[in-house]
Formats: C-alpha cells, sequence, structure tokens
C-alpha cells in the first residue's frame, strides 16, 4: 500500500531529527560541563595530587638569587618553636611568585605570618607565603596559578612588623614540614669557572 509508504518515511526523519536534536543538546551541556571553571579545578586539582613533588624550585622572591639566601630553616624561635621555612630579605614591595603551580587554598590576614597566601601544589604539598605586605590584586582561594604567578609583595606584616621586609617561604608536605632551600639551590646557576 504505496500511501502509507510516505507518513512512516516522514516519521522515521521526524524521529531522527528529534534524536540528532537531543544528542545536540547532550553535547552541549557535556561540553559546558567539561569547559565549567569548577570542573576545571577539579581536574588541576587530581592531575596535582596525581604530580611528584619538584625537585627544584625557582626562587619566591624576584630577583634573588638562591646563593644569596641564609639558611634560616630549623632556628630556634620563642619557647619550643623552631623555624619551618626561609626568611627572604628583599626591598618591600618586591614581587613574590609562586614556585609551582597550584591551587590558591588561602589567602588571609591571620597570626604570625600576616598577610600570607597559601598554594597547593604538586605532590600534595602546601606553600605558605607570609608577611606579605600586599596580595595580588584580585588573587583569591580557588585561584588556578602556575609557577612564576605574582601572589603578593614583600612586605613585614604579622610577627615581621619589627624586621626588615622579607617573605618568609614555607613547604609542608605529607611528611610534614620541609627545607626549601636545597631545592631553590638546585634550580641556581653552577657558579661560572674563574
Ligand atoms: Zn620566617
Amino acid at each position: 500500500m504505496p500511501a502509507h509508504g510516505r507518513p512512516t518515511l516522514a516519521r522515521r526523519l521526524a524521529g531522527s531529527a528529534w534524536t540528532l536534536l537531543w544528542l545536540c543538546v547532550l553535547g552541549a551541556c557535556l561540553l559546558w560541563a567539561w569547559q565549567h571553571p569548577a570542573t576545571q579545578r577539579a581536574r588541576f586539582t587530581w592531575e596535582l595530587a596525581r604530580s611528584p613533588a619538584p625537585e627544584t624550585l625557582p626562587v619566591p622572591v624576584q630577583g634573588v638569587e638562591a646563593g644569596r639566601i641564609a639558611d634560616t630553616w630549623g632556628a630556634p624561635r620563642d619557647s619550643d618553636r623552631s623555624h619551618e621555612g626561609l626568611d627572604i630579605f628583599a626591598p618591600r614591595g618586591t614581587p613574590v611568585t609562586s614556585t609551582t603551580r597550584g591551587i590558591v587554598t588561602a589567602v588571609r590576614d591571620r597570626g604570625l605570618g600576616g598577610r600570607q597566601v597559601w598554594v597547593r601544589g604538586p605532590g600534595n604539598e602546601s606553600h605558605y607565603y607570609a608577611h606579605l605586605d600586599h596580595w595580588a590584586p584580585g588573587l583569591a582561594a580557588g585561584d588556578m596559578v602556575e609557577a612564576g604567578t605574582v601572589l603578593g609583595t614583600v612586605g613585614n606584616t604579622g610577627n615581621a612588623r619589627t624586621t626588615p621586609p622579607h617573605l618568609h617561604y614555607g613547604i609542608y608536605g605529607p611528611g610534614g614540614a620541609s627545607n626549601p632551600l636545597p631545592r631553590l639551590l638546585a634550580t641556581a646557576p653552577p657558579p661560572s669557572p674563574p
């Protein structure tokens, strides 16, 4: 019966068109979700956690050579505290840059560290940048940063009020705090022969 042929074909075409439309909508939704900042952050966090902790790190204060940094790690502090970081002295306002890629976990003004930034980097290590004069404009928890991203400027906030401006830089890994200096020195260029 040829009379039935045409409506069936039209119905099939309409069905295919609907299927195609739904696939397009689904595709658009998946693309949107994939590119959504929350998804990107989740992917980045996962990637960071799986990456090994870097063996070498750049100096987080612009213009400072690793070889000129005094090893202040473990120096005694008041009562039973010891210094769990490095003090990197530089003029007030010198840019402080992230040593690794990572996610900013805190931007706050609190306690001994004063104005501080925390970055969760590769290998489940948290990087602590303290005594900042100012934070980088607009920097906020949840931001994704690269090595070299400016986090703030050198200052003497917190318990550094009575000392010359410096960055207190600390690294806290799964095994506790570690001295950043060996890794900063590992990136320093070898001394030129006499
Ligand atoms: Zn310090």
